[in-house]
């Protein structure tokens, strides 16, 4: 069979589905989007959605227990029957026909089996040659990578796949990597039960954001029960009566029913066909800021795949740039997407950020300096109760008087996030930012205590106008 369309995108994951809607929507383009598994990818079905309904219900828990008056009434742990089935619910039992509708009403062909591409413009599906007019999109995420272990691989470790889709809790658990889906997958499944064993290389968790973090993460964790080992490299694995077993080269021995490889991911480009383009496969697909391949104008790379940022909100706003630029929109770039876009660990205390660390910012070369607050340090954040302990950062530019970046700790930050990010990506003076007053009594007061802090920290060193 031959087919013809403009654009053929590749993985019908957020950055994929994206990027179709919009060809087809605004570039009244012919699209074929071609998915070998879930419509929705990664995302919907085994790491964001899933992760989330696992995390919610110990999390309200814990939020009425700091609350006095709903405290008393806030007994027991989560029903972890009600929780995994509210968890399959979120996920579909993993049936995709609800994202199809969408697809359908903006006339997007929905071509099921696994996609290789050929040489220019040309990709095949099983039987099924098709030809892209104007550009092929590749959108096919990434897998969990397993480290390098001896004896690993035959342990059969879970990935996300597994462990976000379990049918129970597991007795105990291992998690290799303390990234954001080692902390979350800690904190979930030691709230349902499982004994939780966490593993990092690196002396702390979250080692990409404040030092602060990861160390209030890994202390409320481990107030809750999970092991962790910091610093500490696995370097073999072998079976054990539970399952199996890790040795770190501090002598540990960690045995657990299961094992969670959590310790990065990589790039789905390992059957893809980008031999015929000389590429190789395995390797992230390196584009520009256009989410252009150089030299190869034909073809685009968004999401996971590009390795750029391994965010589902850094791959739909790569695909709407790549889609713009597709349709002849020169000048759309994606700039924030590598500068720090925003990210959310969804933990208890959650962190927030954007943009640089203070680390960073130095790094860039920016006169940089921090303020840090109590992020419960509000009149709003009272009510928010007890024991709602955490640390915010607000990472000021002193030449430009610009925010540069912010990281907050704590109980339900997520939402603050996009204050930040507006006025970092909005480059707003701060001079303008003190006129954006903050409702009474509300946690955003935070914003007049990071101002106050700064004018007071720039006081101190030069006698300036005030903000
Ligand atoms: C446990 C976990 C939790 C996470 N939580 C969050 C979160 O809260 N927020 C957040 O922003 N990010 C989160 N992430 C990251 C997020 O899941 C990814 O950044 C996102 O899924 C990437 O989207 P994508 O479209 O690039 O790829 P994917 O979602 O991986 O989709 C790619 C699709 O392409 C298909 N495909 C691959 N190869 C082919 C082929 N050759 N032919 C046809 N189809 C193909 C795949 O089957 C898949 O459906 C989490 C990740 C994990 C592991």
């Amino acid at each position: 069979v031959q087919r013809d369309f403009d654009v053929v995108v590749i993985g019908g994951g957020p950055a994929g589905e994206v990027a179709a809607g919009r060809l087809a929507e605004r570039g009244k383009l012919t699209v074929a989007l071609i998915e070998d598994r879930l419509v929705g990818g990664e995302c919907s079905f085994w790491a964001c959605m899933p992760s989330k309904a696992l995390l919610r219900p110990a999390e309200a828990l814990r939020e009425l227990r700091r609350v006095p008056g709903a405290a008393q009434t806030a007994h027991g742990r989560p029903d972890v029957a009600a929780v995994l089935a509210r968890r399959d619910e979120v996920i579909h039992n993993l049936d995709d026909e609800a994202q199809l509708p969408w697809l359908r009403s903006r006339h997007i062909e929905l071509i099921r089996g696994h996609a290789r591409i050929e040489g220019e413009r040309r990709v095949r599906v099983g039987e099924m040659r098709i030809t892209a007019q104007l550009a092929v999109l590749v959108a096919t995420g990434s897998d969990a990578a397993v480290p390098p272990v001896p004896g690993l691989a035959e342990l059969d470790p879970w990935s996300n796949r597994e462990i976000t889709t379990a049918r129970q809790a597991p007795e105990s658990l291992a998690i290799l990597g303390g990234g954001a889906v080692g902390v979350e997958m800690a904190d979930a499944w030691s709230s349902l039960g499982s004994e939780v064993t966490l593993i990092e290389t690196l002396p702390r968790l979250l080692a990409r954001e404040e030092p602060f973090a990861g160390e209030q993460v890994a202390a409320a964790l481990g107030r809750r029960g999970v092991t962790i080992h910091l610093g500490a490299r696995v370097t073999r694995a072998e079976r054990a009566p539970l399952g199996g077993a890790l040795i770190l080269d501090d002598g540990a021995r960690v045995e657990s029913q299961r094992i969670l490889v959590a310790a990065g991911r990589t790039p789905r480009t390992r059957d893809l066909g980008i031999e015929t383009l000389g590429m190789r496969p395995g390797d992230p697909i390196e584009v520009d800021d256009h989410l252009r391949v150089p030299g190869l104008p034909w073809l685009y790379a968004v999401g996971d795949v590009n390795g750029r940022s391994l965010l589902t909100h850094s791959g739909k706003y790569q695909a709407r740039i790549a889609a713009d630029h597709l349709l002849g929109a020169e000048g759309a770039t994606a700039s924030v997407d590598t500068a720090g876009p925003p990210r959310v660990v969804f933990s208890d205390p959650q962190v927030a950020a954007v943009g640089r660390t203070l680390a960073l910012a130095h790094e860039a070369g920016l006169n940089a300096t921090a303020i840090d607050l109590e992020t419960s340090g509000t009149a709003g954040a009272s009510f928010w109760g007890r024991g709602s302990e955490g640390t915010t950062r607000f990472v000021v530019d002193c030449d430009r008087e610009v925010l540069v970046g912010a990281t907050f700790v704590g109980p339900d930050v997520a939402e603050f996030v996009q204050a930040a990010t507006v006025a970092i990506v909005g480059e707003v003076p701060l001079r303008r930012l003190a006129h954006a007053v903050a409702p009474f009594p509300t946690r955003s007061e935070l914003w007049l205590n990071f101002l106050q802090g700064y004018e007071h920290e720039r006081d101190t060193t030069v006698h300036a106008t005030p903000l």
